[in-house]
Formats: structure tokens, C-alpha cells, sequence
């Protein structure tokens, strides 16, 4: 199995071959083609096999391919329970991207919202986020999600974990009911899988 194979886009292709990577990890290989064709998705699988170019290389591929639903509007959403993984997202989209004109900004609390915020002013179509700032921001005015085309609840065991699940659902609240919805969990209790037949439908299931 090669990248090219996976049908990705000339532009993500040479971003992925200048990261170094040669072949797709399991995840990639299982999550890519249901993504790009547009299908919800339930991923088990940890930090560490790939699994953030698992989803940000079919959606940017996506985001790219497709005219935005709303003009300037947030695209894609994607929460996560901490700053540190909202930052190696952020990363993440940034070098698989780098060759396609979408913009990123991360959200995460802790610090002055002055920055985050200016982001948002300026217009984004991939937003990373944190469920608590992200609330906050939603609830000033700063973030509009009517537009959202694309979710990812990463990391959906530690939210419950974090106790965040109020805020997700909140955040969930705000969206379009037409989107592509993807959820990552590093384990599938009975609470991750009523959560996620709440958010997905009909998903491709993968595990690795
Ligand atoms: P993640 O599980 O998304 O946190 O990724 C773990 C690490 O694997 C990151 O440092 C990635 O840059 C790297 N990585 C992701 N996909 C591949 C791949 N197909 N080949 C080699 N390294 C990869």
C-alpha cells in the first residue's frame, strides 16, 4: 500500500513525501479511503500510529476538492482535551497543507484568548480546539460553526475521562446537522460507543 494508492491529491502527496513518510501506518491505510469518499468514521486507535494524518490528510484533501458550504465560515472542527494535542494537530495541518491554501488555528485555555482570537478575526477554515475555550469564544461572538463541514471528536475516552463531555455536547449543539463526523478513541467502552451512535452515522469502523 503507497500514499498514491490512497488517492490523496498531488499536493498532499509532496507534503507527505517531504515528512518522510513512505508507506501508510494501519490506521491510515483503514481510515483514509472512507473519509475521502465522504463516510463517517469510528477510529480506535492510540497517539502514536498516525492517527492524526489518519484524519487531517482525507479532510484537507476534501476541504480543498470542495467549494466551502459557507463563504469565510470555519470548515472543519476538530476538538481535543488538551493543549498539548491541540498543538501537534495544529502542526500536523499545517505540514500536510502546506501546499493548499487553508488556513489553521488552534484554541486552547490556560492563556490570553487576545491571539486565538485574532486568528479567528482574520478567518480560518480548520479550527482545533479544546472544548472549554473554544465554549467560551462560541459564547463571545468570536466563532461561527453554522458553516462546519467536517467533525473530529479526537480522543473521545479522555474527554469523558477529562469531563468535558458537557462541553463537547455543547459545541456539538452548535453545528450544521449535515456533516462528515469522525471520532477517535484509544479505547470503546459501552459510555464511547452511546456517545458516538449519538454523533455518527453509519461509520466505517477501524481498529488497530
Ligand atoms: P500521531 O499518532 O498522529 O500522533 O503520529 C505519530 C507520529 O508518527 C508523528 O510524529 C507523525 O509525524 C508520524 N507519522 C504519521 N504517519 C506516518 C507514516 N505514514 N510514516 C511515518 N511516520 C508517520
Amino acid at each position: 500500500m503507497t500514499f498514491q494508492e490512497l488517492n490523496l491529491s498531488q499536493p498532499l502527496l509532496r507534503a507527505v513525501a517531504q515528512a518522510g513518510y513512505q508507506t501508510p501506518s494501519p490506521i491510515q491505510a483503514g481510515a483514509i479511503p472512507p473519509v475521502l469518499a465522504g463516510r463517517d468514521l469510528l477510529g480506535c486507535a492510540q497517539t502514536g500510529t498516525g492517527k492524526t494524518a489518519a484524519f487531517a490528510l482525507p479532510m484537507l484533501d476534501r476541504l480543498a476538492a470542495n467549494p466551502p458550504r459557507k463563504k469565510g465560515a470555519v470548515r472543519a472542527l476538530i476538538l481535543t482535551p488538551t493543549r498539548e494535542l491541540a498543538l501537534q494537530i495544529g502542526e500536523s495541518f499545517a505540514l500536510y497543507g502546506k501546499y493548499l491554501p487553508l488556513r489553521c488555528a488552534v484554541i486552547f485555555g490556560g492563556v490570553g484568548q487576545a491571539p486565538q482570537v485574532e486568528a479567528l478575526k482574520k478567518g480560518v477554515e480548520i479550527l482545533v480546539a479544546c472544548p472549554g475555550r473554544l465554549n467560551d469564544l462560541i459564547g463571545q461572538g468570536f466563532v461561527d460553526l453554522a458553516g462546519v463541514e467536517i467533525f473530529v471528536l479526537d480522543e473521545a475516552d479522555r474527554m469523558l475521562d477529562m469531563g468535558f463531555v458537557h462541553d463537547v455536547k455543547k459545541v456539538i449543539a452548535k453545528l450544521p446537522a449535515r456533516r462528515q463526523n469522525l471520532m477517535f478513541s484509544a479505547t470503546m467502552p459501552a459510555e464511547i460507543e452511546q456517545l458516538a451512535a449519538g454523533i455518527l452515522r453509519d461509520p466505517a469502523r477501524v481498529k488497530v
